[in-house]
């Protein structure tokens, strides 16, 4: 049974509960909202298990179980549940055909070549995916061996996003990360090998990072020409080892500084950046994540895995069940919805914006409507003070953040917080 939390709720107390066959049902009801049609649709698999917990994550991922090199999660176990939370989801997307698909995690490379065939089989024997769908899987140096990559690629894996974070031993090890240098460079070695599409992880304004220190990481992620880098400020969020014992970070003008200085040398070696944190060659942007930023839909499976799904009159926020153990027995018994919920009108323009002004390029106008329902005068005020105030483009066809808007971007989000 499924909790189902109405509109505006803070708190997650169950307000009615009804089974997974009747969830279509209850979705499709009259609403406050009215959708022309469905957003594209992407499908988010959760792997919860990494070798070790790094002290900064705060992503659903569980140190596993076993020895480092046993790799000893329940893979059979949680294949089964992905399987049957698959199964009870088809209802809420009959029909509509899946375009990418993004095994995140945790640290899906922990998948043996068998299990990670099985999982692509069940999700195309289930779903529509496209033809020529983009399906990423992250993958973590220290648990790459060249024969078990050749086989991803076999199964149908298309991109590779490996967490590389850095190339200094020294950073490495204050990240808690079970990689060195070596097996970095090995792990992008491995991957060229066998995929045309990989992007690297990387982060700066680390602890004790300089300037130079951050333009040598830089340099060595550009020197291998990857279709895609993705570049992200190290912070500190709650909850995190970080958190409760916070190391020394450079200071906000250094962490400028590096800032200024990846955006020059990305685009002298020919990337775009064109999200906040996203840098990719000439049409490799990464698929999956632009449907995300544009407010697209998407299912997620797997423990404690998020999904977006729009119906004619609502879109619902779904949450799965977060602990591993509990995920499977739960999924296994037809309950892998932990919480859902349909957002509230007043919400949507701020989720909506809140995405969309990561893309450099924005997004046409008309999507606001598409995407939430609502017509677009609905943010006009906040559109022309955002304008006025040199933080979007003067351009009625598109919400395009300027350089300026992007630079302060949480103030430009700020604006389309409902009052
Ligand atoms: S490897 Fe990635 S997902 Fe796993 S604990 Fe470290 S940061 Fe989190």
């Amino acid at each position: 049974m499924i909790p189902i939390i109405p509109a505006g709720s803070d708190k997650p107390a169950p307000a009615a509960q009804v089974s997974p066959a009747d969830n279509q049902q209850l979705w499709l009801k009259p609403g406050q909202i009215s959708l022309p049609g469905s957003p594209p649709l992407s499908l988010y698999v959760h792997v919860p298990w990494c070798v070790r917990k790094c002290p900064y994550c705060d992503f659903n991922s569980h140190a596993a179980p076993g020895k480092q090199d046993s790799h000893d999660i329940p893979e059979d176990a949680y294949l089964d549940a992905l399987r049957a939370d698959l199964e009870q989801s088809l209802p809420l997307v009959w029909g509509r055909p899946v375009h990418t698909v993004f095994i995140g995690g945790g640290t899906p490379s922990l998948l043996s070549a068998a299990g990670m065939d099985r999982l692509l089989s069940d999700i195309r024997a289930l779903l529509p995916l496209d033809a020529d769908a983009e399906i990423t899987m992250e993958a973590n140096p220290g648990t790459f061996e060249a024969e078990r990559f050749a086989s991803y690629r076999a199964s149908g894996i298309n991109r590779l996003s490996i967490g590389i974070q850095s190339f200094n031993d020294q950073h490495l090890q204050s990240l808690g990360r079970i990689h060195g240098e070596r097996e970095a460079r090995a792990a992008i070695d491995i991957a060229l090998t066998h995929f045309d599409n990989v992007n690297l992880d990387l982060m700066y304004a680390l602890p004790g990072q300089s300037v130079e220190q951050c333009l040598r990481d830089l340099e060595a992620a550009l020197s291998y020409g990857t279709t895609h880098l993705s570049l992200y400020h190290l912070t500190l969020e709650p909850n995190t080892l970080f958190a409760k014992f916070p190391p020394a970070l450079p200071d906000e003008d250094l962490a400028y500084e590096m800032q200024d200085i990846i955006e020059a040398r990305t685009a002298q070696a020919g990337y775009r950046h064109y999200e906040t944190s996203a840098y990719a060659k000439p049409h490799r942007e990464a698929k999956h994540n632009l449907n995300y930023w544009r407010f697209g839909d998407y299912l997620g499976i797997g423990a404690g895995a998020h999904g977006k799904l729009s119906f004619p009159h609502r879109v619902v926020r779904q949450m799965r069940h977060k602990h591993p153990a509990t995920y499977m027995q739960q999924a296994m018994a037809g309950n892998a919805v932990q919480e859902a919920h349909d957002v509230a009108a007043s919400d949507l323009p701020f989720e909506f914006m809140l995405n969309a002004l990561r893309l450099t390029d924005g997004v046409p106008a008309s999507s606001f409507h598409d995407y939430t329902g609502l017509p677009l005068h609905t943010i006009g005020k906040q559109l022309a003070a955002a304008e006025k105030k040199g933080l979007l483009e003067a351009d009625p066809t598109m919400i395009k953040p300027t350089e300026l808007g992007r630079r302060f971007l949480n103030d430009l989000q700020e604006m389309f917080l409902k009052d």
